[in-house]
Order: structure tokens, then C-alpha cells, then sequence
């Protein structure tokens, strides 16, 4: 068998047009490349590390444990998505892009000093239901 005449114009992908990606793998692609963010390598609400999932309402990265939580909390205050497993579009990776962990960490930090008892009783709302 000759494979290098195969190989030829690609990487033996089946038929894919080179540099030609899908929406789809666009936004696989970009995902991969945000998560790479340090601020977005652990989790936004309790720093483990290589967090797996995402709130997309919040733009932020979650580990398991967070994941759940928000979960719990109910898809009207957070969607939840796994980074792996789910579809996710290019508008949602961008949304993450432009916020992501940091933002969203300074976002909530200054809405905490300047309404702090308001943001306790938000913030208990969201973990408690
Ligand atoms: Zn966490």
C-alpha cells in the first residue's frame, strides 16, 4: 500500500479539506485555546484545578464539584456545560473569551464591596436555592 499518496493535502482525516473546520470544531478549537487563560486553568468558585465544566450564563469555569452546585441551582440562574462533552457555538466560546474567570472574579469582587449585604443574600440564593 502506498500511504503517502493518501496522506497527501491532509492527515488521513477522511476527505477534510485542509484548514477547513466546521463551526463545530471552530469552536472546539477556540474553547481549548481560552481554556488555556491561566485564570481559566481552576476553577472559578473554589480554584481547584483543570475545572471541566462551565456555567455559560456566567461565563465561567467550574470543576465538578462546582459543576454540580450549579446544577442544583437550576438553569434560570446558571446554564451548565461540559467542556468535552457538550456542543458548544461559537458565540458561547467567544462569551467566554471575553469574560472568563478573572473577569467575572473582578466583576463579582467590585458588585461584593460595593453591595455586600445584597450580594451575600444573592450569593446565598444561588448556593442554597
Ligand atoms: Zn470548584
Amino acid at each position: 500500500m502506498d500511504m503517502a499518496r493518501a496522506g497527501a493535502g491532509g492527515r488521513g482525516g477522511g476527505g477534510r479539506k485542509p484548514g477547513g473546520l466546521t463551526p463545530e470544531e471552530q469552536a472546539e478549537a477556540e474553547l481549548r485555546d481560552v481554556m488555556k487563560h491561566p485564570a481559566n486553568a481552576i476553577c472559578a468558585d473554589c480554584s481547584a484545578p483543570k475545572p471541566r465544566f462551565a456555567s455559560i450564563t456566567l461565563a465561567i469555569f467550574l470543576c465538578n464539584r462546582c459543576y454540580g452546585l450549579h446544577r442544583g441551582v437550576g438553569a434560570h440562574v446558571t446554564r451548565t456545560k461540559c467542556v468535552a462533552l457538550d456542543r458548544w457555538s461559537l458565540l458561547e466560546v467567544q462569551r467566554m473569551r471575553r469574560v472568563g474567570n478573572s473577569v467575572a472574579a473582578a466583576y463579582w469582587e467590585r458588585l461584593s464591596l460595593l453591595f455586600p449585604s445584597c450580594f451575600c443574600q444573592i450569593f446565598l440564593l444561588m448556593i442554597l436555592g
